[in-house]
């Protein structure tokens, strides 16, 4: 068993003493140790961190038939002390062993097969060959799943050669290419037998729970998430108090917090309506009250009004007043909009005139005909630019 690496013989070790055998660096600064208690990635689960020394371990990767530590700083052959970011390799171990035995149950139960798995930083998810899964398909399986972690079933893996694999009754999804040696079989009692090299829990009671967090198709098939242990847990206190917030914002029950936000979104749409209305009807009598004005050109200026608004209120001044050059901007937070547009009986070049408009005002604008509108990044020379109209 001496060959077997420490995270291997006993997955519930956090620390060692043990020896740095090389230093390197391959573009990043790593050591390889005489034996360690970091499991490197593998398998869908992902590297441990730690510590080498006082050095903190980043990565851990098995690379040419050797496990790298990757490190913060580089280190010197000689013995070295290694210890295991614990909290960290639980979580992994409680997910890891809680998709061996949601796999499992979907397989032998239902008969959805496990066709990917992705152990993520919030979530993980299996892939599963079945077009769609239910709320009520979710929750069966999730009863059944609950039913192994209520029986504590023990977790047990043990080695064993190649050519007796055959006889065995193992679910895998093949060996990698290329692989010497003997075959790692991780068993949960009278549930599931399944090659595997990663790190496992002692017994399913140690999942306390496998959640079910909701399913979407995929490819054909359907991708289900899921949050198993310490995780489960964490993501429920994060919703309550999630919840809490809502409730006070919303001034209702958790199970009144949609319609609330319904009731909320529908009043925003109608208040939308009515501030457009009452803009339009704005822009009508802005443009009167302009039209009525002596002069050959108006101009005003609109604060907290868009282009959209100006447009409006352009066109409306043009129709009304026919011999009128029309100049207007509104600033709206912090951006400025300008608008030239002449009636019909108006004599001015609109295109060349709202090129040099926008040329003074340090902006940019287009437009054709009798309109001519852009942006500028300030209206400091505004008075200039009605001097140029006028
Ligand atoms: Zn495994």
């Amino acid at each position: 068993m001496s060959d077997l690496a420490g995270y291997e013989r006993d997955p519930y070790l956090t620390e060692l003493d043990t020896a740095v055998l090389r230093a390197g660096d391959d573009g990043r600064p790593f050591a390889v140790l005489a034996d360690t208690v970091l499991y490197p990635e593998g398998g869908g689960q992902p590297a441990d961190r730690g510590t080498l020394g006082g050095a903190e371990v980043l990565d851990v990767q098995k690379r040419d038939g050797e496990i790298r530590h990757y490190l913060q700083a580089p280190a010197a052959p000689g013995p070295v002390h290694v210890r295991l970011d614990w909290e960290r390799r639980f979580d992994h171990m409680q997910q890891h062993t809680g998709q061996h035995l949601l796999t499992a149950v979907a397989q032998d139960r239902f008969g959805w097969e496990t066709r990917a798995f992705h152990l993520g930083e919030e979530v993980c998810d299996i892939e599963l060959g079945v077009a769609a899964l239910g709320a009520e398909d979710l929750r069966a399986l999730e009863d059944a799943v609950a039913a192994e972690v209520r029986a504590a079933r023990p977790v047990e893996a043990a080695r064993v050669k190649p050519e007796d694999l055959p006889g065995l009754k193992v679910r895998s999804r093949g060996l990698p290419e290329g692989f010497t040696g003997d075959v790692r079989l991780v068993t949960i009692q009278g549930v599931d037998t399944n090659t595997c090299g990663g790190t496992h829990l002692r017994s399913t009671a140690e999942l306390e729970a496998v959640v079910l967090l909701g399913a979407e198709s995929l490819r054909g098939g359907t991708r289900l998430f899921f949050a198993a242990g310490g995780r489960a847990r964490r993501r429920m206190a994060a919703h309550e108090a999630r919840n809490a917030a809502l409730r006070t914002l919303l001034g209702a029950p958790d199970t009144g917090l949609a319609a609330a936000v319904e009731g909320k979104l529908e009043q925003v749409r109608v208040l939308e309506r009515k501030a457009r209305a009452l803009e339009e009807e704005l822009a009508d009598r802005v443009a009167e009250a302009l039209a009525a004005r002596p002069g050959v050109v108006a101009d005003h200026h609109f604060e907290g009004r868009d282009a959209a608004f100006l447009l409006r209120a352009g066109r409306q001044l043009a129709a009304s007043a026919p011999g009128k050059a029309v100049f207007l901007t509104a600033t709206l937070e912090g951006r400025h909009f300008f608008l030239l547009t002449a009636g019909e009986a108006s004599p001015l070049d609109v295109p060349a005139r709202g090129r040099e408009l926008a040329a003074l005002l340090g902006g940019r604008g287009g437009g054709s005909g009798r309109l001519f509108q852009g942006k500028a990044p300030s209206l400091d020379a505004r008075d200039a630019a009605v001097a140029l109209l006028s």
